[in-house]
């Protein structure tokens, strides 16, 4: 059985315990690869690693830095295919999705900030021309990038990109259920001959390896994204040292259709919204909430194209839905059902696993009518092909349940009266609004969340922030 290796200094190494984790293909339900069971000490040497990387790779030119980061994405594109089936092997996403989507990504956010970094300026302040302020951005030196299952190769670069075209190095953990993709880029890196120590990435638990890159002292920035629970526990962690940190977290996303919206389009987008990678997005539409004018019809139509959506093979191309991650994340999915109709709902289509010809984990996408905003099904996180749909009859209303739950991560809404698209963004307590879209996400544009959603911003300049640090420097003119 194939098995995967650390990747510290330029070197495929065995984890130092000599132990290593199964690794599942949700869609067969099977083992078919193993990957180190890293602990503290692979850490170690991977800290250490980048701590002797950092000053040869900081004090390459832009022009250096960025030639390096676009050999890499070049690597990518020309390794799609692999890299696309290795991804929907690993999470039991549509075959078709990595291929139209996480690894093209994967290769855009190498590109981005590889030409970003090209384009930038430093501030200066002329202080009433007796002195000149301007300020440096300088690399900070070792970041810690942990990743989550849901888009592996998608939102590993989307970290590890920016911290490395910013000058620092970098020791990396993908998540445990879906390493393949982060171990492909090392080959890659290797390929093209990124240089040593520069990346490094451990495999293994988050208890184990995750908590270690976060207790240690060299690793003065950490970027995180993944569950809220994992990110209390990284602050807590990371608090005493004044870490700086970038938690991306959880949401509950509201998806909120007036109307007076344009329908066919609010229907289709609201299909991908909910369900797209099984409803595995962190920016999935998980409470879709339906003016009373609207709702009837709106509901029984989501609901019967909601049942034609094809559920199985990940490889086949009329799939709309795979296998979701994991044996526990399916019995997490389907425990959320049942308290749901425990809570009073009523299950308009789906809720129980999807009849395939295969022996993995699939979940039927599934809609439920009828719960109190303040139940727990709608209050937190469940992360499958699972949407709660309820109408509602004012604007204030349903601003009041979009912003009912500890989350603020994305919202939707659907309109034809601009000005109400206006007021309605300006108030919703999330970090990105969409308004008659969906997922549109240019890589220049900032994200993250609010309340319990994460603190700080991924994209664009705000990454480049984030793995810089400001100095300002005062010279007097005369
Ligand atoms: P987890 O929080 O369980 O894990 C995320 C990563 O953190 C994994 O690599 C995990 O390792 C690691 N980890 C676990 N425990 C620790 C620890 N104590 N210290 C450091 N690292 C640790 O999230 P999931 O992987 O289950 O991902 C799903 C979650 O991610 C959902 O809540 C989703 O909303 C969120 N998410 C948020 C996004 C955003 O941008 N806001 C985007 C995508 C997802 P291991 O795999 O071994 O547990």
């Amino acid at each position: 059985m194939f098995q995967i290796k650390n990747y510290i200094n330029g070197e495929f190494v065995p984890p130092n315990s000599g132990c290593y984790l199964d690794n599942f293909n949700p869609a067969e339900g099977e083992v078919y690869s193993q990957i180190p069971d890293s602990d503290a000490s692979d850490v170690e040497l991977a800290v250490q690693a980048a701590k002797a990387a950092f000053p040869a790779w900081s004090s390459l030119t832009r022009e250096e830095r960025s030639q390096h980061m676009l050999n890499v994405s070049r690597r990518i594109s020309e390794r799609l295919d692999e890299l696309a089936a290795a991804e929907s092997t690993d999470n039991g996403k549509p075959l078709w999705l990595a291929k139209k989507v996480d690894i093209p990504r994967a290769s855009d956010n190498f590109k981005f900030f590889a030409t970003a970094i090209l384009h930038d300026s430093s501030e200066l302040h002329d202080t009433d021309g007796l002195y000149l302020n301007y300020t440096l951005r300088q690399p900070i030196g070792v970041a810690g990038c942990i990743s989550p299952w849901n888009l592996p190769l998608y939102l590993f670069t989307w970290k590890i990109a920016p911290a490395l075209a910013s000058g620092n190095t970098v020791v990396a953990k993908p998540s445990e259920v879906t390493p393949m993709t982060a171990y492909l880029l090392s080959e890659i890196c290797d390929e093209v001959g990124f240089p040593k120590g520069v990346l490094n990435i451990v495999h293994g638990l988050g208890a184990k390896v995750g908590s270690a890159m976060t207790e240690h002292p060299d690793v003065p920035i950490i970027s995180f994204t993944g569950g809220t629970e994992t990110g209390k526990t990284i602050a807590r962690t990371a608090a005493p040292m004044f870490k700086k940190l970038s938690l991306e977290l959880g949401g509950k996303n509201p998806n909120i259709i007036f109307d007076d919206c344009d329908l066919e389009n609010a229907l289709r987008t609201s299909l991908n919204s909910s369900f797209a990678n099984q409803g595995q997005i962190c920016l999935c539409g998980s409470r879709m909430y339906v003016q009373r004018g609207i709702y009837e019809e709106f509901k029984t139509r989501f609901v019967a194209e909601v049942k034609k959506l094809k559920v199985g093979n990940p490889k086949a191309d009329d799939v709309k839905l795979g296998a979701v991650v994991s044996k526990p994340h399916f019995d997490k999915i389907l425990s959320y059902i049942a308290l749901a109709k425990e809570e009073g709902g009523t299950v308009l289509c789906g809720g129980k696993p999807a009849e395939t010809d295969m022996n993995g984990w699939f979940i039927e996408p599934t809609v439920i009518e009828g719960l109190a905003e303040t139940c727990r099904t709608n209050q937190e996180e469940i992360f499958g092909p699972v949407v709660t749909i309820q109408p509602f009859d004012t604007e204030e209303e349903v601003l009041q349940y979009a912003n009912g739950t500890q989350y603020g991560l994305a919202s939707t809404v659907w309109t034809s009266d601009l000005t109400k698209a206006h007021r309605v963004a300006a108030q919703l307590h999330t970090g990105i609004v969409w308004v008659n879209c969906w997922l549109v996400r240019d890589l220049r544009t900032p994200f993250g969340g609010v309340k319990n959603s994460g603190v700080g911003r991924e994209g664009g300049w705000e990454a480049l922030r984030f793995f810089t640090e400001p100095k300002n420097v005062c010279i007097p003119l005369s």
